[in-house]
């Protein structure tokens, strides 16, 4: 099963993917955590992603087609995945068609934006080992430090509340068309992001019965 999972940045389409993984035993591709990564190692598309990242515009369609297009390719994949932060313009949801793959459903998960200001605010990650925490839903033991690897906890700086605005709007201008998109080929499924997680995650393992 090939699935997409759309939604605003925020909107936990992360924390989805890792149900829905564990459920039908189909590995998650995120391509945001494909070009941290990559910014990290300092990576030639890294260098160039780093910049748009950190603006919270996007990186360039050709840029992450050729990096989904070689993860898709792998071993672990041939069986179905969860794309998690792709397609995120037209082009690439055409990208996916030309190269042939087959998409089953796209489920869309909606959180109102002012809902997302306020959670992406209180988000807090650790740069050493990935961990995520947020200082009101999930807060760490012990303020600012990894309950992990007791190291010190960051804001993100595109979670910060002037990037996460430019992102909501290249949501809403770039990826948001991709409902119709999507809805026009009969795939789109929309689930409302709940309070609590595991409400959420209810709705989307029923979406895909
Ligand atoms: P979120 O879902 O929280 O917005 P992601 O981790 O999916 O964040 O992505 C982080 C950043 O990586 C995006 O703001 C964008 O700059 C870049 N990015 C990720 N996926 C894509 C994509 N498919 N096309 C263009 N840019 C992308
Ligand atoms: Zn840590």
């Amino acid at each position: 099963m090939n699935l997409i999972l759309l939604g605003a940045p925020g909107a936990g389409k992360g924390t989805q993917a890792e149900v829905i993984c564990k459920e039908f035993n189909i590995p998650t591709i995120s391509t945001g955590n494909m070009l941290r990564a990559a910014v990290k190692e300092g990576t030639e598309y890294g260098l160039k992603a780093k910049a748009a990242m950190d603006a919270g515009a996007l990186v360039s369609d050709e840029i992450v087609i050729g990096i989904l297009k070689d993860r898709i390719a792998q071993d672990d994949a041939q069986n179905g995945f969860i794309l998690d932060g792709f397609p995120r313009t037209v082009p690439q949801a055409e990208a996916l068609d030309e190269m042939g793959v087959k998409i089953d459903k796209v489920v869309e998960i909606f959180v109102p934006d002012e809902k997302i200001q306020k959670r992406m605010s209180g988000r807090r990650v650790c740069l050493d080992c990935g961990a995520t925490f947020h200082t009101e839903y999930n807060p760490p033991k012990q303020e600012g430090i990894c309950d992990s690897c007791g190291k010190e906890l960051v804001v993100r700086k595109d979670d910060e509340p002037e990037t996460v605005k430019s992102r909501l709007k290249t949501y809403h201008e770039q990826t948001a068309p991709l409902k119709d998109y999507y809805a026009a080929q009969g795939k789109l499924v929309s689930v409302e992001g709940q309070e609590e997680v595991a409400d959420t995650s209810r709705l989307v393992l029923d979406a895909l019965k």
